[in-house]
């Protein structure tokens, strides 16, 4: 088939090559110059793993994907159009700005064409959202009907930053919302790669429901794996061998079982938040998730306390940050409790001399957006752990283990799971009760 994905941040560039990959012709859509340049000359501008290769492959040997800033072209000129825009938190609710642009745009488009059109909302939106928001604009802008001269879908995404091309390639769950049968059978053949047994087939508004539940429970499992980890550092228990044993149960699984100083990236964070914030108007609150958040926006704290614990004073102290991106293996740095702990330690007075694998280039906007200026960026996780008092590592990635021998400073970790800290002298861990 012939897909337009709009929107080409790390939802839109996976899936237009994972798409481009099993046989489909694929127009990527940007508003950004830059973006449409770059992945025209087959180059992501994300990092993620296998991306280089396959984004090459496909745009430069096979020509199976392109990339454009004309929305309207590209809707004209595919079968099927996927929204992929961002859905960021304004104030604790969800901000379809980006989407109402771009459902305007199809609208337009869909106006000029005869033949039936799927529009996909492939974005993170409430419930509610697709055929209260999105519909009625492309019906408005069209001049069309929904079911009959184009077609209505949502197609949540679960990649996970770091995995998010195998995560694509073979996923776990390939949902599936829709109202007509038509829509249905498009939206399959898009999918006809995949396993029959991977779909789940609902109407669009559970579809938009199953995305939050989805990641509202993990950002759960994971503030409830910090706040055991909290509670053995008082205890005297080492975190990771509760969390384990209970991993070891199938009915609870070790998947997202891990303590660290708090979840972060572009989605648990404003997710939960716009799914509280949907309940409470909703009149049916999450008060477990309300919870969630008041516990998660205070984890990164733990991490500062038990450095605090072991050097006294941190007012104005030389401090090395191993790690800015919210999690190994990505550049993303949204959300990142690393750029929380820098901005707390640049508050108390600290010199910071920062170093990540893929994580600086996004970090230093970040940072001189909330006016942090006066960080240092080291070249090699050796140079950042250098003329420093202690080190702190929020972000585990596993490259971090090789220096942590040479490391002559305290140094504290976030994540029991990285590393058990009785291994060396001077490393101390969130969930391990090192004396
Ligand atoms: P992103 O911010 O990386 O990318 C969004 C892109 O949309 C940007 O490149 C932006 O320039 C572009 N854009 C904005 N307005 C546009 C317009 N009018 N026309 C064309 N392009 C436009 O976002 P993302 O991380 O890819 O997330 C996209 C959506 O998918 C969000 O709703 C997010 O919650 C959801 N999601 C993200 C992930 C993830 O891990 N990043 C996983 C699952 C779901």
């Amino acid at each position: 088939m012939k897909i337009s994905y709009i929107g080409t941040g790390y939802v839109g560039q996976v899936s237009a090559t994972v798409s481009a990959h099993y046989g489909h012709d694929v127009i990527l859509v940007d508003i950004d110059q830059e973006k449409v340049k770059s992945i025209n000359q087959g180059k992501p501008t994300i990092f993620e793993k296998d991306l280089d290769e396959m984004l090459y492959d496909l745009v430069i040997n096979k020509k199976k994907i392109h990339a454009t800033l004309d929305t309207h072209q590209a809707v004209l000129d595919t079968e099927a159009s996927f929204i992929c825009v961002g859905t960021p938190d304004r104030g604790g609710m969800i901000d379809l700005s980006y989407i109402q642009n771009v459902s305007k745009s199809i609208g337009l488009a869909l106006k000029e064409k005869d033949q039936f059109h799927l529009v996909i909302v492939k974005s993170t939106v409430v419930p509610g959202t697709t055929i209260k928001t999105v519909l009625p604009i492309l019906e408005e802008f069209s001049g069309k009907k929904a079911g009959i001269d184009f077609g209505i879908a949502m197609n949540p995404e679960f990649l996970r930053e770091g995995l998010a091309v195998s995560d694509n390639i073979d996923p776990d769950n390939i949902v599936i919302g829709t109202q007509d049968e038509k829509s249905k059978m498009m939206l399959k053949e898009i999918y006809s790669w995949a396993d029959e047994k991977k779909f789940t087939t609902v109407n669009v508004t559970a579809a938009e429901a199953i995305k939050y539940a989805q990641n509202s429970f993990l950002a759960m499992k994971i503030t409830f794996a910090n706040e055991w980890a909290n509670y053995c550092d008082f205890m005297g228990i080492d975190a990771k061998e509760v969390l384990d044993a209970i991993g070891a149960d199938r009915r609870i699984s070790p998947m997202f079982l891990r303590n660290g100083p708090g979840y972060g990236g572009s989605c648990f964070p404003k997710d939960v938040e716009a799914i509280v914030q949907s309940g409470q108007v909703n009149h049916s609150p999450f008060r477990i998730l309300e919870e969630v958040i008041a516990v998660n926006n205070k984890q990164y704290l733990h991490l500062i306390d038990l450095a605090k614990s072991k050097v006294g004073s941190i007012s104005r102290r030389k401090v090395g940050i191993l790690g800015l991106s919210f999690k190994p293996d990505t550049d993303d740095i949204r959300e990142s409790p690393a750029l929380k702990i820098i901005s707390y330690l640049v508050s108390q007075g600290c010199e910071i001399k920062a170093y990540c694998p893929q994580g600086i280039k996004m970090a230093k906007e970040w940072l001189a957006d909330n006016r942090i200026n006066d960080i240092k960026y080291a070249k090699s996780a050796e140079e950042c752990v250098q003329d420093v008092e202690f080190v702190l590592i929020p972000t585990d990635w596993p490259e971090f283990r090789d220096i942590l021998s040479k490391i002559t400073v305290p140094t504290f970790v976030g994540h029991r799971s990285f590393v058990n800290p009785d291994d060396y002298e001077n490393v101390y861990s969130l969930g391990y009760p090192k004396k």
